[in-house]
């Protein structure tokens, strides 16, 4: 079982499969969270560390291949992106990418700068899977519906918009208030300001993590 990164929607399984026999598999600094006590700190929320049995087993930190039902599963590690221990998963057979968080298709995403995150990974991992995938793969978000490449393309320009926006606001010394007001975000929210972040949020966490 791999975790592609460490928020507990994403290893709440963890306890529950580990003690059932499945071995855990994650990048290195995903077990290093979960070892730990951890802190997200947008939401003020702490993190117990987990039990031994719920920690991955094998801690990888480059690409990792398995050979599985007749497919073959590609890990990748994209550095600084939601967190810093994403992993993304390409099914070459299937023609299937699992893009953990990632991708949020359809809503704002949540970037974990007190975990890693940066906005330029979340970018870089993205151009990434653009790059490789075709336009009739299938793309798996974190969260969202079922997505294809132009549905990855959409996201990709809504976050690069949005925050490129608020970067030259920043430069221009607005405060987080005056960014706010402006509505960086006001094109995109009929689609993206329904979902887990709404829109002043989602400007909220861009400028606290572009001002870093
Ligand atoms: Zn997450």
């Amino acid at each position: 079982m791999l975790n592609t990164h460490w928020h507990f929607d994403h290893t709440g399984g963890n306890e529950n499969l580990g003690k059932a026999g499945a071995i855990i598999v994650a990048h290195e600094n995903v077990r290093k969270r979960l070892s730990t006590e951890g802190f997200i700190e947008f939401f003020g929320m702490k993190t117990k560390p987990e039990p031994k049995v719920a920690l991955p087993v094998v801690a990888f930190t480059r690409d990792l291949t398995f050979h599985l039902n007749g497919d073959e599963l590609v890990v990748s590690h994209v550095p600084r992106a939601h967190t810093d221990g994403d992993s993304i998963v390409r099914f070459r057979k299937s023609n299937v990418v699992h893009m953990g968080d990632t991708f949020f298709n359809k809503l704002y995403p949540f970037i974990d700068t007190s975990s890693g995150g940066t906005v330029a990974g979340v970018l870089a991992a993205v151009d990434g899977v653009l790059k490789t995938a075709g336009d009739d793969t299938k793309i798996i978000p974190g969260h969202g519906p079922l997505a294809s490449k132009a549905d990855l393309k959409v996201y990709r320009d809504m976050l690069a918009a949005v925050s490129g926006n608020i970067r030259g606001q920043i430069k221009a010394g607005k405060s987080l208030e005056q960014v706010i007001a402006s509505k960086p975000t006001a094109k995109y929210d009929e689609v993206w300001g329904k979902g887990f972040l709404p829109p002043e949020k989602f400007v909220e966490m861009l400028y606290k993590n572009l001002k870093k």
